[in-house]
């Protein structure tokens, strides 16, 4: 660390600004700040319907935002900006921007009249034109970090809840995503599965993996998270280290929510 130069921040890799989101009359996202720096490991937590999977939907365009914006990698999410105007991209764009973002969700969404092989093959085949060959090494070299390179010419069906959501990693890394977003990846899975999915979202933070993980895994939250945020009622209502928010919280509602589920 040097003593008489600041040190420059890494850039944010995730700028979330003013975000807000309705369902018709239900204000779901209230207005959301988040900035999230290359490297990093943001945790969020809070109760059911507080808005996680909305916000994180919205960072990759799966829901439009009714105010605020949000790049990932310093480019605006969904939509072009000319002059003080913003004007949507066409579908074909947003598809492209998707496959920098990779999505893990809850359960699983393998495709499952696919091999696993060709879960992870599809999408750098068919949306970044990948030649199959390199698409097909890719995929095994993945396979083989997530520990089920036996597994390739199995279909989905065919294997565990755990195994099922390390596929469901390795094919969201075969779009070699700037930022990956998990929503409760391990909800679904039954207690002794936790773990070995755990692990593997572990590794990829060690190897400075960006990443947006709602959980309620609070063991994993203190050992993994730079940023642990705790949002309520469609707002961020604290965010700190783990051992603020999750030792010393200061507000009433984090302190209420933290005794429910340690
Ligand atoms: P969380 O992930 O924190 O449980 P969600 O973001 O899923 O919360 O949901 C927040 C609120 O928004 C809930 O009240 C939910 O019912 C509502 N909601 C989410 N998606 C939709 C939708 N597509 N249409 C209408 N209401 C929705
Ligand atoms: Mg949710």
């Amino acid at each position: 660390m040097s003593t008489t130069t600041p040190a420059t921040p890494a850039p944010a890799m995730v700028d979330i600004r003013s975000v807000h989101k309705s369902f018709g009359p239900l204000d779901v996202l209230k207005g959301i700040d988040l900035e999230v720096r290359a490297g990093e490991v943001t945790v969020v937590l809070g109760p059911s319907g507080s808005g996680k999977s909305t916000l994180l939907r919205t960072i990759n365009h799966l829901e439009k935002v009714d105010q605020g914006t949000i790049s990932v990698d310093g480019r605006l999410v969904g939509y072009r900006r000319s002059g003080d105007k913003l004007y949507e991209l066409p579908e074909r764009e947003i598809l492209k921007q998707r496959t920098r973002i990779g999505f893990v969700f809850q359960n699983f969404n393998l495709f499952p009249h696919l091999t696993v092989l060709d879960n992870l093959v599809e999408a750098p085949v068919s949306v970044l034109k990948r030649p199959r060959k390199a698409a097909v090494e890719s995929a095994r070299r993945l396979l083989g970090r997530v520990g089920l390179a036996d597994k390739a010419d199995a279909y989905p069906g065919q294997l565990s809840g755990g195994q099922q959501q390390r596929v469901a990693i390795a094919r969201a890394l075969a779009l070699e995503p700037a930022l990956l977003l998990f929503d409760e990846p391990t909800s679904a899975l039954d207690p002794e599965l936790v773990g070995e999915v755990l692990d593997v979202i572990r590794d990829l933070a060690h190897q400075g993996t960006t990443m947006i993980v709602v959980t309620h895994e609070i063991g994993f939250a203190r050992e993994v998270a730079d940023t642990v945020v705790f949002m309520d009622d469609g707002r961020i209502v604290e965010q700190g280290t783990p051992g603020e928010v999750l030792d010393r919280p200061r507000h009433e509602r984090t302190r209420a929510f933290l005794s429910k589920v340690l």
